[in-house]
């Protein structure tokens, strides 16, 4: 990669860079990161140039997640369509993603393809709810809560 000059870079080769990014991040990527990483070798115009070539290629995919952008990778090989789900936490706003390999999805792909002659390529499944993390948050509040109230008893008790 330390051969490649910021100035000289080809249209081919930032190509053959995003795809790599791509491939060593589990084949999705926040398109802000992309950007990050590739833009001490390349201009601004020249990356997003390379994304949309490959986007009409269709060998990557933009999506917009909670207002985020992301891009993933679909592999021209496979038959397989990818699918994507992500769990946006609207407590913190942190955003999780999975790679599932779920039959059950697989499933509602086949079916879509029968019923509608839709073939899929790439699905997109997001839920919106609270991690983990704000979940034990919100337990421990309301418990701390509770002995607050415990505790403001006890002091009204006190006081009359
Ligand atoms: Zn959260």
């Amino acid at each position: 990669m330390s051969n490649y000059k910021k100035r000289n870079l080809k249209n081919n080769q930032i190509c053959e860079m995003i795809i790599d990014y791509l491939k060593r991040n589990n084949n999705i990527v926040s398109k802000q990161g992309l950007v990050q990483s590739l833009i001490s070798w390349a201009s601004l115009s020249t990356i997003y140039r390379g994304i949309n070539r490959l986007e009409q290629k269709g060998l990557i995919i933009s999506c917009d997640v909670a207002n985020d952008k992301y891009i993933a990778y679909v592999s021209d090989e496979s038959n397989k369509s990818l699918n994507l789900t992500f769990f946006v936490c609207d407590v913190c706003k942190k955003k999780f993603w999975l790679k599932l390999s779920d039959s059950a999805l697989e499933k509602i792909s086949r079916k879509i393809k029968k019923f509608y002659h839709f073939d899929s390529k790439f699905i997109l499944y997001e839920f919106h709810g609270v991690c983990r993390n704000c979940l034990f948050e919100l337990k421990s509040n309301s418990m701390n809560l509770k002995k607050e109230e415990i505790n403001n008893e006890d002091s009204s008790y006190a006081n009359g």
